[in-house]
């Protein structure tokens, strides 16, 4: 099975993207994580995305591009992937066909989580994650048992760099103009599913669910 999730920053992609893969056993790639991992590698991907990523830009297609090329090939894709944050251009979205058709492979569904851009702003800002094993938790929704501390792992849980109110405010846009035109794209080919991405966690997953059966 291979999916792709759709949606504005904040929508809950990554959070769907890893019960899918627990359910489905099969990897999550999500090319923000990769990125956010090169950039505390200190590594040369990781000093030319910052600039774009401090700052609420998209990172240059040819760069996320290569990065995705390289990943897919890889053997535990063989039985499918989750793409979370990727593809985010139509210029990623061609490339992307284009590799998989050369693999003799397609995309079998993707899902648009629809949320709005007030609910949005209000999850991000909220927002902290674990930098150790991934996990996220909210102010208001999510809160971890301990304040600060990861409940999965002990870690000592950090807000994203670009979850601040202004580079939000420019993800936001940048979603707008670049991503959204995705929509009519996978409409188009007839693979798009829309899912409201409101309510708990578990119910957006079991509607996550219906759309990928
Ligand atoms: P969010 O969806 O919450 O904004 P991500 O973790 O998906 O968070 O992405 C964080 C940042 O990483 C983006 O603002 C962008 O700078 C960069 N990035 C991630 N994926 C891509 C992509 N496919 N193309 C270009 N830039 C990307
Ligand atoms: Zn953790």
């Amino acid at each position: 099975m291979r999916l792709i999730l759709l949606g504005p920053p904040g929508a809950g992609k990554g959070t769907q993207a890893k019960m899918l893969k627990e359910k489905f056993h099969i990897p999550q790639i999500s090319t923000g994580d990769i990125l956010r991992q090169s950039v505390k590698d200190n590594n040369e991907l990781g000093i030319k995305a910052s600039s774009f990523m401090d700052v609420g830009e998209l990172v240059p297609d040819d760069v996320v591009i290569g990065l995705i090329k390289e990943r897919i090939k890889q053997v535990d894709c063989e039985t499918g992937f989750i793409l979370d944050g990727f593809p985010r251009t139509i210029v990623q979205a061609e490339k992307l066909s284009e590799t998989l058709n050369e693999m003799g492979l397609l995309i079998d569904r993707v899902v648009d989580l629809e949320v709005t851009a007030e609910e949005v702003i209000s999850r991000l800002a909220g927002r902290s994650t674990c930098p150790d094993c991934g996990g996220m938790f909210h102010e208001e929704s999510r809160p971890p048992k301990v304040s600060g501390i990861c409940d999965g792992c002990g870690g000592v849980l950090a807000q994203r760099q670009d979850d601040n109110s202004e580079t939000i405010l420019k993800r936001l846009d940048v979603y707008q103009e670049s991503t959204a035109p995705l929509k009519q794209f996978y409409k188009k080919q007839g693979n798009l599913k829309a899912v409201t991405a409101r309510g708990s966690v578990e119910e957006i997953f079991s509607r996550v669910l219906e759309m990928v059966k």
